[in-house]
């Protein structure tokens, strides 16, 4: 299996080391040529604006697009917000996913925390019973899903922190940080 990892900025090279851990092929992708043969694409977390206008800039908006219509998605905090259709914000946006989102709002005092989720799909997928250890950074919450997006996960006060839509994932934090590659391996489940 070929997966892209959109390498733009961001941590891109976090999510490469875990692909390669699980022993799949990381392609790195800057031009829409690079879309080609691959199965999946991981948009990383990072700025979403700046990710955004170099997707602009690099003439990767509609190719990303077209890509989505056939293979798995995942974005991890930035990249769940370039993935959305909506931030309340003028930035460019992929719109692949019926989530609206909203931006650093877990505070400034928060901006930063960690959280063990529960994550029924992730334990059925990977066979295994412990929470999830989830990494947030200046993250965004997904305020709301929408038609075929559904919840895969909350925080305690019930606050959305991963959606899915079919083949695309959403997660506010960062499966990348961490020595937990089953988040990943959700994902290669969805590319395969
Ligand atoms: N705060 C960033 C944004 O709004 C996301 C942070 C992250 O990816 N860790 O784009």
């Amino acid at each position: 299996m070929k997966i892209g990892v959109l390498a733009l900025q961001g941590d891109f090279a976090e999510h490469i080391v875990m692909l390669r851990r699980l022993k799949v092929e990381p392609v790195e992708v800057r031009l829409p040529g690079h879309l080609k043969g691959l199965d999946g694409l991981i948009i990383p977390g990072g700025e979403s604006t700046t990710i955004g206008k170099l997707a602009v800039a690099y003439d990767l908006m509609e190719p990303l697009r077209l890509f989505g219509q056939r293979h798995a998605i995942w974005g991890t905090c930035a990249g769940a917000i370039f993935l959305s259709k909506d931030v309340s914000r003028d930035q460019p946006l992929l719109g692949l996913m019926d989530i609206k989102v909203e931006r650093n709002a877990f505070g400034r005092q928060l901006d930063s925390f960690e959280a063990d989720l529960d994550i029924p799909e992730l334990k059925q997928a990977t066979g295994t019973a412990n929470p999830y250890h989830a990494i947030f950074i200046r993250a965004p919450i997904i305020e709301s899903v929408s038609g075929e997006a559904r919840v895969l996960s909350s925080v305690a006060d019930g606050r959305i922190v991963a959606a899915q839509q079919g083949h695309f994932l959403a997660t506010s934090f960062h499966p990348e940080l961490t020595d937990d590659t089953r988040f990943h391996e959700y994902f290669l489940s969805l590319a395969d």
